[in-house]
């Protein structure tokens, strides 16, 4: 039902979900054995300062290559990787990858940038996660500032829960993003206290920013919330030009979105994207 639920009834994968509890078990075990053998990969998004026009920073979005099935995009399979638990498993091997990737591409001279990488609330409610964190910042070396953790809101339900946890991941020297902003339900109020960096307007409001009023005027008040409590803010789902004007008049900091680029394996963004440090 997930993949109806994503309204993508007419595709082969949603057939394949019909029989489902055969098919989950076996999803499960496909996941598993996917991770050992190397299925996943991460494609990378740029991020790109709205001032400036340079790329500052790059999300980390896993993808399944699955032997039978092909290509199967996140919103195919996160939901039961984190139903089962295994995007524990899953989560730390992007992290991982993410975190070593970018600090190869330091050191082979690239100009620094940050790469976000998504958390599941099975991975931010283990009480181990900062220590897990900070596992992988030693083993793979990568300046902790370069790494940005996007959660989200429902994720900080419980509040006293979530700021110990931010304040414990924030102590390792990271940056903390709220991602999907404004589809939770977290009041201004409660913004205030969680120690983040950075929001994330979620894609849905940017959609029609510019020609429905109501939706320019979300973006706008989330813009000026942000900006109003120091929070750095970046708009997602950017597509065109009409979209980009209107953030730069609400003095929002970042953007990313087909506009920019698709997200494209890790290659890729190296020949087009990453630029040469000077010196
Ligand atoms: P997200 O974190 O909000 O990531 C942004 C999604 O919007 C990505 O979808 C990206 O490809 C898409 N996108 C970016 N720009 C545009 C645009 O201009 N137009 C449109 N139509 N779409 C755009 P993707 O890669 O399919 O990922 C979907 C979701 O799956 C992510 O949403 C995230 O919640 C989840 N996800 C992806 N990778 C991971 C992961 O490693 N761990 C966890 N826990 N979740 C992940
Ligand atoms: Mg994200
Ligand atoms: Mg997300
Ligand atoms: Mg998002």
């Amino acid at each position: 039902y997930y993949a109806k639920e994503q309204g993508l009834s007419c595709c082969r994968f949603a057939e394949y979900m019909r029989t489902i509890n055969i098919v989950r078990f076996e999803l499960e075990n496909d996941i598993r054995r996917g991770i050992v053998r190397k299925e996943f990969f991460i494609e990378y998004q740029p991020q790109v300062n709205l001032c400036t026009g340079k790329m500052v920073g790059l999300e980390a979005l896993v993808r399944w290559n699955h032997p039978v099935r092909g290509l199967i995009p996140p919103s195919e399979f996160i939901p039961l990787a984190e139903e089962s638990g295994l995007i524990v498993q899953l989560g730390e091997w992007v992290l991982r990858t993410a975190c070593r990737q970018n600090k190869r591409w330091q050191d082979e001279g690239f100009e620094p940038v940050s790469v976000s990488v998504n958390m599941s609330v099975r991975q931010f409610r283990d009480p181990s996660f900062t220590e897990k964190v900070a596992e992988v910042l030693t083993e793979t070396g990568l300046d902790p500032r370069y790494l940005d953790l996007e959660i989200t809101e429902s994720m900080t339900m419980d509040q006293k829960w979530a700021v110990n946890q931010l304040v414990e991941l924030k102590q390792l020297g990271i940056l903390v993003s709220i991602d999907d902003f404004g589809t939770g339900y977290s009041s201004l109020h409660y913004l205030r206290k969680l120690p983040v960096d950075r929001i994330k307007i979620d894609r849905s409001f940017l959609e029609e920013v510019v020609q429905d009023s109501s939706d320019a005027v979300i973006v706008s008040s989330i813009a000026a919330m942000a900006n109003h409590l120091k929070l750095k803010v970046t708009a997602e789902g950017v597509e065109n030009k009409e979209q980009l004007e209107f953030l730069k008049r609400q003095n929002c900091h970042d953007a990313q979105g087909y506009l920019f680029s698709k997200p494209v394996p890790a290659l890729r963004l190296e020949q087009d994207f990453l630029v040469k440090a000077a010196g």
